[in-house]
């Protein structure tokens, strides 16, 4: 047996549960990790993403060294370059002196709007920071944003709009608390897995109930008191109709209407339209499940609800978002341990990420950019003269690259985000890639999105260095350094004050914003200075347990539940809902309609489960499809399929499996062999500008083996 020379604790780079783990190493090497079973947030579990996904920090394909193009690319005519080949590597002042000379030429001859960022949910909260001050202080944009816009975008609007906070209002472990608990639109024992596990214990061992609203089976329906097998896309009318049924049966909470909430009266005429019979007509739901749900819900001493993207991926994802809100302000269920409305959200950092404001409508701590007085305060913070940042909204993701062109976006920098897998209809963002006039790309590897890039600057991996995450339900926690950076690639913090500090000196603004960080932890100190929520944190405040936000000043425990007293806008706000059908339905053509998600053993576009032994368990996509369904195709499990849809065609095979309800099929999109992000369409809803995942058209057929990108490749996963 190996002994470790060293143990360093820190937090899983992957989802949001963000587990406790620690590595082990020998001579300088990472050999094995484990987690502590006091650890609060996982009591010692790691699922395998955790345990066997650090591999990838050794992996050949490792970008290590500052890489610039061969050959330069012209707006119009760029290209995928992945053969290290076509780069030549060249000093960290050669590649920083480039970016700063080409983002500073764009901008001078352009001006704001042509400059964009993508900030990262995988980085730590002070590289965001740092990344979004640098645009927002040096080149007057606010077209910054990340992939929180293609995830929970629209439960974070949805939120704000009616109680005036985007978080998870409790402590996932608080599951056990519940007496009943909905999951909708979420595959919690895949996607986060460490909850699901709490989800299960809830059920096996409190006696908890759970009501699974998801058109998969997925795993947690086998958990499950009541599952509501849903059609894509049509999630108000369930969720509307279970508030109908609560205001028909007087189940609500009268005094928690009358003293927290506004707009009772209005949306409760508004819900007499949406009868579960109603619902069973449009969802598929039988309409005496509703009600069985609606009642378990309402009734229940202390009730929560749990969701993910099946909820906001979507065209109406914010009124997806309201029907669940309102559930909670009906009843109460809110302002409790044990109750709450939890947004499951995906990445290690996504909350962090936005905290930190990486966001085209907010500075870090969700100050409006529009709002001039939150202006002022970050001129001050940032020595920015007055009136000297830009007041406008910036640029969504989506927007950002579909204004890519003449007169809109010219230059991109992309921290950590892979595009060219994650955006929908995937033609179309590649033509949007190949218009860029410059694009910096700052990983860990050159995927999809890297091989279109001028310059490649090496990150290092979150064992690299130092920092925090944020994870799902608000807790701060400290990544620790345990390697040094692999070749010359640098801490993120490092990478960006380097390339700020050229920009500053391009610009002719020297020492307009502080750029000389003694460590991250500066960092984090000076955005706590005006974001209340941070301002009592500090890294030694983190090394127990680490604390939940907001934690106002440095005697504070942290916030474990939220909304206590009040919301943040004062009273919960009721909103008025209508069901609007999804913007694809299927057809005579395309007769199926296509769900796309993740799968446990990998994470989003694939950057780094891809390039680690999590490949090797999973190393293609599988297309799930009914039984029914499939007997209409001729299709079994482990044929060749192309799946088609209105924006592009993808050959993968097929899993005849239960898990898909009749008319659907699902495909996860970690691969860039059969990219289920060509398939999907780019249609966006109208307030959170979040795309439509969730629901589209398509069509199945048989297709030869010869047409498989990677027809080696066999997942273990396939029951054939
Ligand atoms: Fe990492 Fe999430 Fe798995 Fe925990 S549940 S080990 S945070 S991927």
């Amino acid at each position: 047996m190996i002994e470790a020379d060293r143990v360093v604790s820190t937090v899983c780079p992957y989802c949001g549960v963000g587990c406790g783990m620690d590595l082990h190493l020998k001579d300088d090497f990472i050999f094995k990790v484990t987690s502590d079973h006091n650890n609060i947030v996982n009591k010692g579990n790691l699922c395998v993403k955790g345990r066997y996904g650090y591999d990838m920090i050794y992996s050949k394909k490792r970008v290590t060294e500052p890489l610039m193009r061969k050959t330069p690319q012209r707006a119009g005519e760029r290209s995928q370059a992945f053969d290290l080949d076509e780069w030549r590597q060249v000093s960290w002042d050669e590649a920083l002196d480039y970016t700063a000379d080409r983002l500073v030429e764009i901008y001078e001859r352009d001006g704001s709007d042509a400059m964009a960022v993508y900030c990262c949910a995988k980085a730590t909260n002070e590289d965001n920071y740092l990344l979004q001050k640098m645009f927002r202080a040096l080149f007057r944009t606010n077209n910054v944003d990340h992939c929180t816009r293609l995830c929970h975008a629209a439960s974070v609007v949805a939120l704000q709009m009616a109680i005036g906070s985007a978080s998870m209002s409790n402590t996932a472990a608080e599951v056990i608390k519940t007496d009943v608990f909905i999951v909708t639109g979420s595959n919690t024992a895949e996607t986060h897995p460490i909850i699901g596990l709490q989800m299960k214990e809830a059920v096996e061992k409190y006696g908890s109930k759970l009501i699974v609203v998801d058109p998969r089976r997925v795993e947690l329906a086998n958990w499950a008191t009541l599952w509501l097998p849903q059609m894509p896309g049509t999630d108000v009318t369930v969720f509307a109709a279970m508030a109908h049924v609560i205001i028909e049966e007087k189940l609500y909470n009268q005094e928690f209407i009358d003293q927290r909430t506004e707009g009772f009266e209005d949306f409760a005429k508004s819900m007499e339209k949406f009868t579960p019979e109603f619902a069973e007509s449009i969802s598929g739901v039988d309409r005496n499940l509703i009600i069985e749900a609606a009642r378990m819900y309402a009734t229940a001493e202390r009730a929560a609800i749990y969701w993910a993207l099946g909820i906001s991926e979507s065209t109406h994802g914010v009124d997806n978002a309201f029907s669940l809100i309102h559930l909670a302000l009906l009843t109460g269920h809110i302002g409790r341990e044990g109750t709450g409305l939890n947004p499951l959200r995906g990445q290690n950092n996504v909350q962090g990420a936005s905290d930190m404001g990486a966001i085209p409508w907010h500075y870090p701590g969700y100050m409006e950019v529009d709002d001039p007085a939150s202006a002022d305060i970050w001129e001050k913070a940032w020595n920015v003269e007055p009136g000297g940042l830009n007041q406008e909204k910036g640029l969504t993701t989506t927007e950002i690259l579909s204004n890519v062109g003449e007169g809109g976006v010219r230059a991109l920098y992309i921290m950590g985000e892979n595009p060219m897998m994650a955006e929908p209809n995937l033609n179309v963002t590649r033509h949007h890639m190949e218009n860029l006039e410059f694009l910096a790309v700052h990983d860990l590897f050159i995927n999809e999105s890297g091989a279109y890039a001028d310059v490649i600057l090496p990150g290092a991996s979150w064992a690299e260095k130092d920092g925090t995450f944020t994870n799902t339900d608000r807790r701060v926690q400290r990544i620790r350094k345990a390697l040094e950076p692999r070749g010359h690639s640098l801490p993120d913090v490092e990478i960006i004050s380097g390339l700020a500090k050229r920009i500053e000196d391009r610009l002719g603004r020297p020492g307009s914003a502080y750029w000389d960080y003694r460590d991250p932890e500066q960092v984090l100190i000076e955005m706590g200075e005006v974001v209340s929520a941070y301002r009592g944190i500090r890294y030694e405040r983190l090394d127990e347990v680490g604390l939940q936000t907001p934690v106002p000043d440095e005697d504070h425990p942290g916030t474990p539940f939220l909304f206590e007293e009040t919301f943040p806008r004062g009273r919960g706000k009721f909103h008025l809902l209508e069901y609007v059908p999804s913007a694809e339905a299927p057809d005579h053509e395309y007769p199926l309609i296509l769900t796309t998600g993740r799968l446990l053993e990998h994470w989003h576009g694939g950057t780094m489960t891809r390039n680690s032994q999590l490949d090797v368990l999973y190393p293609e996509a599988l297309v799930e499809m009914n039984r029914v369904d499939a007997a209409r195709t001729g299709v079994k499990s482990g044929d060749t399929v192309r799946v088609s849809s209105r924006r592009g065609s993808i050959v993968l095979r097929a899993n005849v499996t239960e898990k898909a309800n009749l008319g659907v099929v699902f495909i996860p999109w970690h691969f860039h062999e059969a990219a289920a992000n060509l398939l999907t369409l780019d249609e966006l809803d109208p307030v959170a500008k979040i795309p439509e995942y969730k629901a589209c058209a398509v069509r199945v057929e048989l297709a030869s083996e010869d047409e498989l990108v990677n027809p080696e490749a066999r997942t273990r996963r396939g029951r054939w």
